[in-house]
């Protein structure tokens, strides 16, 4: 089964309007790669800029959170249509930061999750241990916990264009990536995971990116893994000489 990878820039709460026109303008130089997709996760300030800017080139737009109703009242809030209205084509659900500064559950993970496909979004659903779980062998578990839960209730054809993201919580804007060997071999159990839950053909369509402390000089390593299709980039994304070079060592 051959998959498509994708890199994906998160550049969360970085930069102005103004700012991501001109990283745009920086970028489109970028030739465009047959058979990789690459997309900018980008604060909702600038999605409408990133989105006229980049059109007609190969980099695809995402927001980095949104709600799951599709109106109401819940002031700050925005809905997966106020997204894909835009032209906004994915959306991270689920970021460990997220889950630790906003109170996001396997539950809200798993209603935005099915409220992405709901509108024609594609979910990038990221999972991943913190420190003690590494340090006490249960990695595992809680990852295979994570993706169950937030995959409950998605039919086949839908989890086979989920993107999942691993980053390990400790391996995160600290510089300390994982080997591509250790997330090989998570990653791999992901996608067992994934077979548990649905079945060998999904398995091996979804999607299953790397992510923490991704640079242009490692990129490459992972990219080799053979359950490795990509990355999820934080730091390394937001200049774009350094995302021009990850897209180059993903190659
Ligand atoms: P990092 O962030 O590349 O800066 O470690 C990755 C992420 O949080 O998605």
């Amino acid at each position: 089964m051959q998959r498509t990878p994708i890199i994906a820039g998160n550049w969360k709460m970085h930069k102005t309007t103004e700012e991501a026109r001109e990283f745009a303008h920086a970028v489109r130089s970028l030739t465009p790669k047959e058979n990789m997709d690459t997309v900018i996760c980008a604060p909702f300030t600038s999605l409408d800029a990133l989105v006229q800017e980049l059109e007609g080139y190969p980099i695809a737009v995402g927001a980095q959170n949104m709600h799951w109703e599709e109106s109401g009242a819940y002031t700050g809030e925005i809905s997966p249509g106020m997204l894909t209205s835009l032209g906004v084509q994915y959306v991270i659900i689920g970021h460990s930061e997220r889950r630790e500064y906003f109170a996001e559950t396997d539950e809200t993970v798993n209603r935005k999750a099915k409220a992405a496909f709901a509108h024609g979004l594609t979910p990038i659903v990221c999972v991943g241990e913190n420190v003690e779980q590494r340090e006490g062998g249960k990695t595992k578990e809680w990852v295979r916990e994570q993706v169950l839960r937030a995959v409950e209730g998605l039919s086949s054809e839908q989890a086979k264009q989920l993107v999942i993201a691993y980053e390990p919580i400790w391996a995160i804007g600290t510089g300390k990536s994982s080997s591509a060997e250790d997330a090989q071999d998570v990653i791999a159990f992901i996608r067992s995971t994934v077979e548990d839950g649905f079945d060998a053909q999904v398995a091996a369509q979804v999607r299953i990116q790397y992510g923490g402390s991704v640079k242009p000089d490692n990129i490459g390593t992972y990219m080799e893994q053979p359950d490795i299709d990509g990355a999820l980039v934080g730091g390394a994304s937001l200049t774009p000489e350094s995302f021009l070079k990850l897209l180059e060592g993903a190659r």
